[in-house]
């Protein structure tokens, strides 16, 4: 496959097309481990956190990138993230009665939200149709609508390794405002070659191998790659503070009735369970940091 667990990004020379290309073995291993997904579900997780790695890495600055869709179909939500282009999650929630016969996603809606460390955070959200299921389809008019650059996007998963890559014609000169691509051909010429890729050969060649076999007779300027790996957000002092938002009273009344709270990470499965004391505690540095 593409190297593991990397993101590596490429550039043609003399042109203003750039690529990336992500393989996901571990982090996707982690994350399927987490719960017991049906193998369709398994193979649309895969492909959504190969296509975050890969739009995470056409970020410049640090922070958290995700994709997220509610759709109408066998998977009601299904959530990606990748953050500062190394920390990899993602979740799903399928109907009970999964059958794999019927359509994944159904008429639906995809957010794409980009939160940087430092500024403000952008959302856009684009629908899905029953003529337009893939993922690679939704990235590709996102990015036409939206941004106005020219993309695609192949991406594959098998359940054991998932893997994914995109090409970008970046506009020329932000300065003028225009949205000229220059070099047309080239452009033709590398998605026409990118598009004879098998979901095969995307599972199993290595980063050197499939870039030579797409594109030898391009010039190909390739750069480090970067690591993934599976992480999740979540700490005990967000739960924390998810007890606080609950008020006093009625985090009071869920430990007289339960003995205690409990909040499970849907992500990695960790529990953080709070008892009387910890909860009393909670409250108590709340008046004494509000004081
Ligand atoms: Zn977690």
């Amino acid at each position: 496959m593409s190297n593991p667990d990397q993101t590596q990004r490429f550039l043609f020379d003399d042109t203003h097309i750039r690529g990336e290309i992500t393989g996901l073995h571990s982090s996707y291993q982690e994350v399927l481990s987490k719960h017991n997904y049906p193998e369709p579900v398994q193979r649309l997780l895969g492909e959504f956190m190969a296509a975050v790695a890969l739009l995470s890495d056409t970020l410049k600055f640090r922070g958290t990138l995700s994709l997220q869709v509610r759709g109408a179909g066998q998977v009601r939500m299904l959530m990606a993230e990748c953050r500062n282009h190394e920390a990899l999650r993602a979740i799903a929630q399928y109907n009970d009665d999964f059958s794999p016969e019927v359509d994944l996603l159904g008429k639906g809606q995809m957010a794409i939200t980009i939160e940087p460390e430092k500024g403000k955070r952008y959302q856009g959200v684009v629908s899905i149709d029953d003529h337009q299921h893939s993922l690679e389809r939704v990235l590709e008019d996102y990015f036409r609508q939206s941004e106005q650059i020219r993309t695609r996007v192949w991406l594959a998963a098998d359940g054991q390794q998932a893997a994914g890559l995109l090409l970008q014609a970046m506009p020329q000169s932000a300065s003028e405002g225009s949205l000229e691509m220059g070099d047309d051909d080239a452009w033709d010429r590398v998605v026409h070659l990118a598009d004879t890729l098998t979901e095969a050969e995307m599972l199993s060649l290595d980063n050197a191998t499939l870039l030579f076999r797409l594109f030898h007779e391009e010039k190909v300027r390739v750069f480090p790659g970067r690591d993934l790996r599976f992480e999740c957000t979540c700490t005990r002092e967000r739960c924390g503070n998810a007890i606080l938002m609950l008020g006093q009273l009625e985090a009071e009344q869920i430990i007289a009735e339960e003995g205690y709270i409990q909040s499970d990470c849907q992500f990695c499965r960790q529990q953080y369970r709070f008892d009387q004391a910890d909860v009393e505690a909670l409250f108590a540095d709340l008046r004494h940091r509000t004081n």
